[in-house]
Protein backbone atom coordinates (compact mmCIF):
# COMPACT_ATOMS: atom_id res chain seq x y z
CA UNK A 1 0.00 0.00 0.00
CA UNK A 2 2.92 2.22 0.85
CA UNK A 3 4.75 1.46 -2.55
CA UNK A 4 1.47 2.38 -3.91
CA UNK A 5 0.94 5.76 -2.39
CA UNK A 6 3.99 6.77 -3.04
CA UNK A 7 4.12 5.79 -6.78
CA UNK A 8 0.60 7.55 -7.41
CA UNK A 9 1.49 10.94 -5.77
CA UNK A 10 4.42 11.04 -8.57
CA UNK A 11 1.89 9.74 -11.34
CA UNK A 12 -0.59 12.34 -10.18
CA UNK A 13 1.92 14.94 -10.38
CA UNK A 14 3.90 14.52 -13.55
CA UNK A 15 3.45 16.16 -16.38
CA UNK A 16 3.24 14.07 -19.32
CA UNK A 17 5.78 16.52 -21.49
CA UNK A 18 6.09 16.23 -24.87
CA UNK A 19 9.16 14.11 -26.03
CA UNK A 20 9.30 12.08 -22.25
CA UNK A 21 9.86 9.29 -23.87
CA UNK A 22 13.36 10.09 -25.06
CA UNK A 23 15.00 9.73 -21.28
CA UNK A 24 15.84 6.96 -19.86
CA UNK A 25 16.87 6.27 -16.59
CA UNK A 26 19.51 4.14 -13.82
CA UNK A 27 19.03 3.79 -10.25
CA UNK A 28 21.40 1.62 -7.74
CA UNK A 29 20.04 0.64 -4.45
CA UNK A 30 23.16 1.52 -2.93
CA UNK A 31 26.44 -0.22 -1.99
CA UNK A 32 29.53 1.02 -0.80
CA UNK A 33 31.95 2.59 -2.60
CA UNK A 34 29.26 2.69 -5.32
CA UNK A 35 29.92 5.63 -7.42
CA UNK A 36 28.56 3.92 -10.54
CA UNK A 37 26.12 6.43 -11.22
CA UNK A 38 28.97 9.16 -11.73
CA UNK A 39 30.97 6.73 -14.47
CA UNK A 40 27.79 4.98 -16.35
CA UNK A 41 25.53 8.02 -16.78
CA UNK A 42 28.50 10.00 -18.61
CA UNK A 43 29.49 6.66 -20.37
CA UNK A 44 25.55 5.65 -21.97
CA UNK A 45 25.36 9.87 -22.91
CA UNK A 46 28.60 10.03 -24.53
CA UNK A 47 27.08 6.31 -26.23
CA UNK A 48 23.81 8.50 -27.38
CA UNK A 49 21.32 7.30 -24.84
CA UNK A 50 19.90 10.59 -22.50
CA UNK A 51 18.88 10.00 -19.21
CA UNK A 52 17.54 12.44 -16.46
CA UNK A 53 17.64 10.94 -13.38
CA UNK A 54 16.67 11.84 -9.81
CA UNK A 55 19.45 10.24 -7.10
CA UNK A 56 19.58 9.25 -3.26
CA UNK A 57 21.37 10.44 -0.57
CA UNK A 58 23.05 8.14 1.63
CA UNK A 59 21.45 5.17 4.08
CA UNK A 60 23.34 3.36 6.56
CA UNK A 61 26.50 2.58 5.30
CA UNK A 62 25.74 2.91 1.58
CA UNK A 63 26.77 6.36 0.25
CA UNK A 64 24.04 8.07 -2.25
CA UNK A 65 25.47 9.80 -5.57
CA UNK A 66 23.73 13.35 -3.80
CA UNK A 67 25.89 13.54 -0.63
CA UNK A 68 28.92 12.73 -3.12
CA UNK A 69 28.35 15.78 -5.25
CA UNK A 70 27.61 17.68 -2.31
CA UNK A 71 31.64 17.24 -0.99
CA UNK A 72 32.62 19.35 -4.13
CA UNK A 73 33.22 22.98 -3.35
CA UNK A 74 30.75 24.81 -5.21
CA UNK A 75 28.69 22.43 -6.68
CA UNK A 76 24.74 23.37 -7.34
CA UNK A 77 21.95 20.92 -6.81
CA UNK A 78 19.11 20.81 -9.46
CA UNK A 79 15.23 19.94 -8.19
CA UNK A 80 13.58 20.78 -11.52
CA UNK A 81 12.12 18.91 -13.92
CA UNK A 82 12.56 21.59 -16.74
CA UNK A 83 16.05 22.19 -15.83
CA UNK A 84 16.92 18.55 -15.76
CA UNK A 85 15.57 18.38 -19.43
CA UNK A 86 17.51 21.11 -20.53
CA UNK A 87 20.44 19.70 -19.05
CA UNK A 88 19.71 16.02 -20.43
CA UNK A 89 19.37 18.01 -23.98
CA UNK A 90 23.06 19.65 -23.86
CA UNK A 91 25.04 16.98 -22.27
CA UNK A 92 22.83 14.12 -22.82
CA UNK A 93 22.39 13.35 -19.00
CA UNK A 94 21.26 15.00 -15.72
CA UNK A 95 21.42 13.89 -12.07
CA UNK A 96 18.57 16.19 -9.68
CA UNK A 97 17.56 15.25 -5.95
CA UNK A 98 14.04 15.35 -4.54
CA UNK A 99 12.39 18.40 -2.67
CA UNK A 100 9.43 19.36 -0.77
CA UNK A 101 8.07 20.05 -4.99
CA UNK A 102 9.51 17.55 -6.47
CA UNK A 103 8.88 13.76 -5.45
CA UNK A 104 7.24 14.61 -2.39
CA UNK A 105 6.90 11.26 -0.80
CA UNK A 106 10.62 10.27 -0.80
CA UNK A 107 11.88 13.35 -0.03
CA UNK A 108 9.69 13.64 3.20
CA UNK A 109 10.43 9.96 4.07
CA UNK A 110 14.21 9.66 3.32
CA UNK A 111 15.52 10.90 6.65
CA UNK A 112 12.74 9.49 8.92
CA UNK A 113 13.54 5.83 7.50
CA UNK A 114 17.56 6.47 8.97
CA UNK A 115 15.84 7.74 11.97
CA UNK A 116 13.57 5.26 12.85
CA UNK A 117 15.71 2.09 11.44
CA UNK A 118 13.18 1.60 8.69
CA UNK A 119 15.56 1.43 5.69
CA UNK A 120 16.09 -2.04 4.57
CA UNK A 121 12.29 -2.81 4.39
CA UNK A 122 11.75 -4.20 0.34
CA UNK A 123 8.64 -2.21 -0.08
CA UNK A 124 10.23 0.95 1.35
CA UNK A 125 13.32 0.58 -0.97
CA UNK A 126 11.01 -0.13 -3.99
CA UNK A 127 8.84 3.01 -3.25
CA UNK A 128 11.66 5.16 -2.54
CA UNK A 129 13.48 4.24 -5.97
CA UNK A 130 10.54 4.26 -7.92
CA UNK A 131 8.93 7.10 -6.75
CA UNK A 132 11.87 8.78 -7.93
CA UNK A 133 11.77 7.08 -11.49
CA UNK A 134 7.94 7.74 -12.02
CA UNK A 135 8.86 11.28 -11.08
CA UNK A 136 10.89 11.49 -14.10
CA UNK A 137 9.28 9.35 -16.39
CA UNK A 138 11.56 7.40 -18.47
CA UNK A 139 11.29 5.62 -21.47
CA UNK A 140 13.10 2.64 -20.23
CA UNK A 141 15.11 1.75 -16.92
CA UNK A 142 18.11 -0.14 -15.61
CA UNK A 143 18.24 -1.40 -12.06
CA UNK A 144 21.16 -2.18 -10.30
CA UNK A 145 20.12 -4.09 -7.26
CA UNK A 146 23.21 -5.03 -4.77
CA UNK A 147 23.27 -7.68 -2.68
CA UNK A 148 25.48 -8.67 0.07
CA UNK A 149 26.98 -6.89 3.39
CA UNK A 150 28.30 -3.46 1.55
CA UNK A 151 24.63 -3.22 0.28
CA UNK A 152 21.50 -2.72 1.92
CA UNK A 153 20.46 -6.68 1.24
CA UNK A 154 22.14 -8.91 3.11
CA UNK A 155 20.57 -11.86 1.45
CA UNK A 156 19.58 -12.77 -2.24
CA UNK A 157 15.86 -13.46 -1.45
CA UNK A 158 15.46 -9.97 0.23
CA UNK A 159 17.43 -8.82 -3.14
CA UNK A 160 15.06 -10.75 -5.15
CA UNK A 161 11.47 -9.68 -3.42
CA UNK A 162 12.68 -6.05 -3.99
CA UNK A 163 13.66 -6.57 -7.46
CA UNK A 164 10.58 -8.31 -8.48
CA UNK A 165 8.25 -5.10 -6.60
CA UNK A 166 10.22 -2.74 -8.15
CA UNK A 167 9.53 -4.90 -11.96
CA UNK A 168 5.66 -5.52 -10.89
CA UNK A 169 5.58 -1.41 -10.26
CA UNK A 170 7.15 -0.78 -13.67
CA UNK A 171 5.02 -3.72 -15.06
CA UNK A 172 1.65 -1.21 -14.31
CA UNK A 173 2.90 1.69 -16.05
CA UNK A 174 4.38 0.19 -19.25
CA UNK A 175 7.75 0.89 -17.92
CA UNK A 176 10.50 -1.35 -19.88
CA UNK A 177 12.66 -2.41 -17.19
CA UNK A 178 15.97 -4.40 -16.59
CA UNK A 179 18.01 -5.49 -13.21
CA UNK A 180 20.88 -6.11 -12.51
CA UNK A 181 21.85 -8.07 -9.80
CA UNK A 182 25.07 -7.50 -8.56
CA UNK A 183 28.04 -8.81 -5.88
CA UNK A 184 28.50 -6.10 -2.83
CA UNK A 185 30.75 -8.19 -0.56
CA UNK A 186 34.11 -5.58 -0.95
CA UNK A 187 33.67 -2.24 -1.55
CA UNK A 188 33.48 -1.01 -5.88
CA UNK A 189 36.46 0.67 -6.65
CA UNK A 190 39.46 1.90 -4.69
CA UNK A 191 37.21 4.88 -2.82
CA UNK A 192 35.10 5.03 -0.16
CA UNK A 193 33.46 8.50 0.61
CA UNK A 194 32.72 11.98 -1.68
CA UNK A 195 35.66 13.96 -3.11
CA UNK A 196 37.42 10.52 -3.55
CA UNK A 197 34.59 8.83 -5.75
CA UNK A 198 34.11 11.77 -7.53
CA UNK A 199 37.60 11.69 -8.46
CA UNK A 200 38.28 8.06 -9.38
CA UNK A 201 34.80 7.83 -11.11
CA UNK A 202 36.61 11.00 -13.51
CA UNK A 203 40.20 8.77 -13.11
CA UNK A 204 38.37 5.59 -14.72
CA UNK A 205 36.89 7.56 -17.38
CA UNK A 206 39.52 9.59 -18.47
CA UNK A 207 41.70 5.82 -18.79
CA UNK A 208 44.12 6.85 -15.82
CA UNK A 209 43.28 3.84 -13.53
CA UNK A 210 40.50 1.32 -13.44
CA UNK A 211 39.56 -1.87 -11.18
CA UNK A 212 37.81 -4.99 -12.87
CA UNK A 213 34.74 -4.35 -10.75
CA UNK A 214 33.92 -0.85 -11.63
CA UNK A 215 35.02 -1.41 -14.98
CA UNK A 216 32.85 -4.48 -15.80
CA UNK A 217 29.95 -2.78 -13.84
CA UNK A 218 30.28 0.73 -15.35
CA UNK A 219 30.53 -0.90 -19.33
CA UNK A 220 27.81 -3.32 -18.50
CA UNK A 221 25.26 -0.99 -16.90
CA UNK A 222 25.88 1.64 -19.76
CA UNK A 223 25.55 -0.70 -22.19
CA UNK A 224 22.08 -2.09 -20.96
CA UNK A 225 21.23 1.99 -21.10
CA UNK A 226 22.28 2.18 -24.43
CA UNK A 227 20.39 -1.09 -25.73
CA UNK A 228 17.04 0.35 -24.98
CA UNK A 229 17.70 3.62 -25.81
CA UNK A 230 18.96 3.29 -28.93
CA UNK A 231 17.25 -0.09 -30.34
CA UNK A 232 20.90 -1.89 -30.75
CA UNK A 233 22.00 -5.50 -29.86
CA UNK A 234 23.48 -5.65 -26.61
CA UNK A 235 26.70 -6.30 -28.24
CA UNK A 236 26.13 -3.02 -30.50
CA UNK A 237 25.75 -1.06 -27.52
CA UNK A 238 28.66 -2.42 -25.57
CA UNK A 239 30.84 -1.60 -29.21
CA UNK A 240 30.04 1.54 -28.35
CA UNK A 241 30.35 1.96 -24.76
CA UNK A 242 34.03 1.00 -25.11
CA UNK A 243 34.66 3.42 -28.11
CA UNK A 244 33.46 6.40 -25.98
CA UNK A 245 35.01 5.49 -22.97
CA UNK A 246 38.67 4.78 -24.95
CA UNK A 247 38.17 7.52 -26.66
CA UNK A 248 37.68 10.04 -23.71
CA UNK A 249 34.20 11.75 -24.76
CA UNK A 250 32.31 10.49 -21.50
CA UNK A 251 35.75 12.07 -19.15
CA UNK A 252 35.01 15.19 -21.61
CA UNK A 253 31.22 14.91 -20.89
CA UNK A 254 31.96 14.54 -17.19
CA UNK A 255 34.15 17.03 -16.79
CA UNK A 256 31.69 19.88 -18.84
CA UNK A 257 28.93 18.63 -16.58
CA UNK A 258 31.07 19.17 -13.41
CA UNK A 259 31.91 22.66 -14.51
CA UNK A 260 28.61 23.90 -15.62
CA UNK A 261 27.49 22.82 -12.09
CA UNK A 262 29.83 24.96 -10.55
CA UNK A 263 32.64 22.80 -9.72
CA UNK A 264 36.48 24.07 -10.08
CA UNK A 265 39.27 21.98 -10.66
CA UNK A 266 40.37 22.31 -6.66
CA UNK A 267 37.39 21.08 -5.65
CA UNK A 268 38.62 17.78 -6.47
CA UNK A 269 41.38 17.86 -3.82
CA UNK A 270 41.31 17.32 -0.40
CA UNK A 271 42.14 20.28 1.94
CA UNK A 272 43.76 20.24 5.65
CA UNK A 273 43.47 16.78 5.96
CA UNK A 274 45.39 14.06 7.45
CA UNK A 275 46.38 10.77 5.05
CA UNK A 276 46.34 8.12 7.99
CA UNK A 277 47.92 4.53 6.55
CA UNK A 278 46.69 1.39 7.11
CA UNK A 279 49.52 -1.28 6.80
CA UNK A 280 50.10 -5.01 5.89
CA UNK A 281 50.92 -6.73 8.71
CA UNK A 282 52.77 -9.49 7.23
CA UNK A 283 52.84 -10.75 3.51
CA UNK A 284 50.12 -12.41 2.35
CA UNK A 285 46.83 -12.32 -0.80
CA UNK A 286 44.25 -10.09 0.70
CA UNK A 287 41.15 -12.41 0.85
CA UNK A 288 39.04 -9.77 1.50
CA UNK A 289 38.14 -6.37 3.03
CA UNK A 290 34.97 -6.24 4.75
CA UNK A 291 32.44 -3.73 2.67
CA UNK A 292 30.25 -2.93 5.70
CA UNK A 293 32.49 -1.84 7.99
CA UNK A 294 34.45 0.23 5.59
CA UNK A 295 31.13 2.33 4.71
CA UNK A 296 30.46 2.23 8.32
CA UNK A 297 33.52 4.24 9.09
CA UNK A 298 32.92 6.73 6.53
CA UNK A 299 29.90 7.39 7.65
CA UNK A 300 30.53 8.09 10.69
CA UNK A 301 33.15 10.35 10.32
CA UNK A 302 31.09 12.25 7.76
CA UNK A 303 28.11 12.25 10.32
CA UNK A 304 30.70 13.90 12.94
CA UNK A 305 31.32 17.05 10.70
CA UNK A 306 33.98 19.19 12.28
CA UNK A 307 35.54 18.78 8.45
CA UNK A 308 36.43 14.83 9.36
CA UNK A 309 36.07 14.11 5.72
CA UNK A 310 36.03 10.15 6.22
CA UNK A 311 37.21 9.39 2.74
CA UNK A 312 39.17 6.17 2.27
CA UNK A 313 40.94 5.05 -0.44
CA UNK A 314 42.42 1.22 -1.11
CA UNK A 315 45.48 1.15 -2.47
CA UNK A 316 45.57 -2.79 -2.52
CA UNK A 317 42.60 -4.35 -3.44
CA UNK A 318 40.90 -8.09 -2.55
CA UNK A 319 43.14 -10.52 -4.59
CA UNK A 320 46.26 -8.82 -4.64
CA UNK A 321 49.42 -9.88 -2.80
CA UNK A 322 51.31 -7.66 -0.20
CA UNK A 323 54.45 -7.04 1.53
CA UNK A 324 54.66 -6.51 5.13
CA UNK A 325 54.59 -2.81 5.62
CA UNK A 326 52.97 -1.98 2.39
CA UNK A 327 50.14 0.76 2.38
CA UNK A 328 47.14 -1.02 1.73
CA UNK A 329 44.73 1.98 2.61
CA UNK A 330 44.42 5.90 3.37
CA UNK A 331 41.73 6.89 5.78
CA UNK A 332 41.20 11.20 4.90
CA UNK A 333 40.28 12.43 8.35
CA UNK A 334 41.21 15.26 11.21
CA UNK A 335 44.97 14.98 12.69
CA UNK A 336 43.41 12.84 16.10
CA UNK A 337 40.97 11.09 17.95
CA UNK A 338 40.96 8.22 14.82
CA UNK A 339 42.30 5.50 16.98
CA UNK A 340 38.95 3.54 16.38
CA UNK A 341 38.65 4.08 13.03
CA UNK A 342 41.74 3.24 11.99
CA UNK A 343 41.48 -0.17 14.00
CA UNK A 344 37.99 -1.08 12.63
CA UNK A 345 39.48 -0.09 8.99
CA UNK A 346 42.58 -2.32 10.04
CA UNK A 347 40.82 -5.34 11.14
CA UNK A 348 38.03 -5.26 7.88
CA UNK A 349 40.63 -6.53 6.27
CA UNK A 350 41.50 -10.16 5.77
CA UNK A 351 44.32 -11.83 4.72
CA UNK A 352 45.04 -15.01 3.55
CA UNK A 353 48.18 -17.24 2.16
CA UNK A 354 46.68 -18.58 -0.93
CA UNK A 355 45.93 -16.48 -3.58
CA UNK A 356 41.71 -15.84 -3.52
CA UNK A 357 39.23 -15.28 -6.14
CA UNK A 358 36.80 -12.73 -6.40
CA UNK A 359 32.82 -13.52 -7.37
CA UNK A 360 31.80 -12.07 -10.65
CA UNK A 361 30.06 -8.51 -10.13
CA UNK A 362 27.09 -9.73 -12.32
CA UNK A 363 24.85 -12.42 -10.72
CA UNK A 364 21.93 -12.28 -12.39
CA UNK A 365 19.83 -10.18 -14.77
CA UNK A 366 15.80 -10.33 -14.19
CA UNK A 367 13.64 -7.98 -16.96
CA UNK A 368 9.65 -7.24 -17.25
N1 LIG B 1 18.17 4.35 -3.23
C1 LIG B 1 17.07 5.11 -3.02
O1 LIG B 1 16.87 6.10 -3.71
N2 LIG B 1 16.24 4.77 -2.05
C2 LIG B 1 16.41 3.69 -1.27
O2 LIG B 1 15.60 3.42 -0.41
C3 LIG B 1 17.56 2.89 -1.51
C4 LIG B 1 18.42 3.25 -2.49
Amino acid sequence: AITEAYCELELARTVKEAGASKFFDKHSTGGVGDKLSLTVLPLAAAAGAKIRKLSGTSLLHCGGTIDKLSSLKGFRHVSDLGALTEESDEFGFSIGRTSPDFCAGDNLTYRVRNMVGAVSSPDLIAASIMSKKIATSPAGLVLDVKVGPGSLFSSESQAIETAQAMLEIARSRELPTRVVLTEMSSPIGRAIGGVAEVREALAFLNLDSSTEDLQILSIALASHLVEMATNCSYAQAEAKVKEVWKRGAAFHLFSKWLRHRGVEEDALQFANIKGHEIRAPFSAWIESIDAKTVGQITSEIVAQGNGNCGDITILHGVGEYVEKGEVIAHLEAAEGGMDQAISSLSSAIRYTDDAPCRRHPIQKILSN
